[in-house]
């Protein structure tokens, strides 16, 4: 199928945080005529305060949370002009949280999890509705749980991609002819109905999938920071915005700890070619970044992204001498914990490597189970290290120029460099530090590469 005129936006939680970030908000969506997709996160705080009470809590805590999401959504509804119309159905929602959060103190669950979360998306869904109806504009909304199929990993749901299109194409697509069609980011539902989600800033993912499957021309993402920045701007006040940046570096930074998009966001919008755009709802006149197939010039160093709290996993054994099949019995029984490895070296007789933590689930538990360590002792003898980070410069043919090794590491003679990945991809150079030197071996390189 061609492509389609439509473009689908996406606010997170900071554009729809009250009544004037979701008004801000509306304004985006309705200076462009394309925007006929509408999908939304929860208000911000809100789906921490979820989480926490999917945990299980006695009454008393329990009630100061539920007090302060109702304080949340009633700063929105009280500020309509027809309150009437929505609060019966944001009580009712208030209500369900009740009684789910009651349920999970007696007994926890990541489907009771998945189904409490899901009321966050729920309520600011419902309530952007309203004020784009105060603003006389047709707007509907639309329960995404109808098309966004997805398996049955609570928590972290993987989307069934072809059922997702084939929803989306009949349930969906028709309705965007008469109206803005406002929905939900982050969830979705399992073959049985029960809800389910993306894992924890999966609103982004939501938007590239459903712009995905109605054949968008471009996916709009907006957040709190006007486009994708060569480093953090917290970390380096001399960061700079970027204005194009392509998939592969895009990727590789949100991969590698940039936050600005979620990790997976970019996975349909390469498959498909779809451009991604990432501005300031607070600011939408300050322009941001557009994320595509191609840029003029690509530069060798782009951007800089770090992750805290990595755990490095040394393996010794020497069974690994000249053995075979070694690193296939480690990678089965990381498999059977369902962990992917991130950054990987060998030496003859061990192999450090960091666990994969990105799109962490909605329950944030450690990824470093006591069972794991068991088994993998059987094995080898295994070293934990923690509270490293992870800094990686993205760029382009970084494993094919000459130079490159000195010019970053020339910079970084103060530090200890814990362990380097360096060419298996193009794409980027990464290695760890002690998380106290994070920032400034940053900074350093920061100056160095791109001021
Ligand atoms: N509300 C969800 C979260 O806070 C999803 C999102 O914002 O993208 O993780
Ligand atoms: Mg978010």
């Amino acid at each position: 199928m061609s492509q389609t005129n439509l473009i689908v936006a996406k606010f997170g939680g900071t554009s729809v945080a009250d009544f004037d970030a979701m008004n801000r908000s509306a304004d985006v969506v309705l200076t462009n005529r394309d925007v006929r997709l509408v999908v939304l996160s929860a208000s911000a705080g809100v789906t921490n305060l979820l989480v926490t009470l999917a945990e299980g809590l006695e009454q008393q805590p329990r009630a100061y949370l539920l007090d302060e999401i109702r304080r949340i959504q009633y700063g929105i509804i009280d500020r309509l002009q027809q309150p009437d119309v929505i609060r019966d159905e944001i009580d009712r929602m208030l209500e369900n949280i009740t009684m789910l959060s009651e349920a999970a103190a007696l007994a926890t669950s990541t489907a009771l999890t998945d189904e409490l979360v899901s009321h966050g998306e729920l309520m600011s869904s419902l309530l952007f509705v309203e004020i784009l109806r105060e603003r006389q504009v047709a707007a509907e909304w639309f329960d995404v749980r109808k098309v966004m199929r997805t398996s049955d990993r609570f928590g972290r749901a993987e989307p069934e991609i072809a059922i997702l299109a084939e929803l989306t194409t009949t349930q969906l697509k028709p309705r965007l002819q008469d109206a803005i069609i406002i929905t939900q980011g982050f969830i979705g539902s399992e073959g049985k109905g029960r809800t389910t989600t993306l894992g924890r800033g999966g609103s982004d993912y939501t938007a590239a999938l459903l712009g995905e499957a109605l054949h968008a021309k471009q996916i709009d993402i907006w957040t709190d920071v006007p486009g994708i920045y060569t480093t953090d701007p917290r970390v380096v006040a001399s960061a700079h915005r970027i204005d194009e940046i392509t998939f592969e570096e895009a990727a590789e930074m949100a991969t590698f700890g940039a936050k600005v998009l979620h990790p997976a966001t970019l996975l349909p919008a390469v498959r498909s070619d779809i451009p991604v755009f990432v501005g300031s709802s607070k600011d939408p006149s300050a322009g941001g970044t557009l994320v595509c197939n191609k840029t003029q010039n690509p530069p060798l160093f782009r951007a800089l992204a770090l992750r805290r709290k990595q755990t490095l996993l040394t393996l010794h054994s020497l069974n690994m001498l000249h053995a075979r099949g070694f690193l296939a019995e480690v990678f089965n029984i990381l498999a059977r914990h369902n962990i992917s490895v991130d950054l990987i070296t060998t030496s003859e007789v061990s192999v450090a490597l960091t666990l994969d933590t990105t799109g962490s689930t909605s329950t944030g538990d450690s990824l470093l189970t006591q069972a794991l360590l068991t088994e993998l002792s059987s094995l080898c003898r295994v070293e934990v290290e923690e509270n490293l980070a992870l800094v990686a410069l993205i760029g382009n043919k970084l494993s094919q120029a000459c130079g490159v090794g000195k010019e970053v590491f020339g910079v970084l003679e103060p530090f200890n460099l814990r362990l380097i990945c360096y060419g298996a991809s193009s794409y980027n150079l990464c290695f760890l530090v002690p998380g106290n030197d994070a920032e400034q071996v940053v900074r350093a390189l920061h100056h160095n590469l791109f001021e």
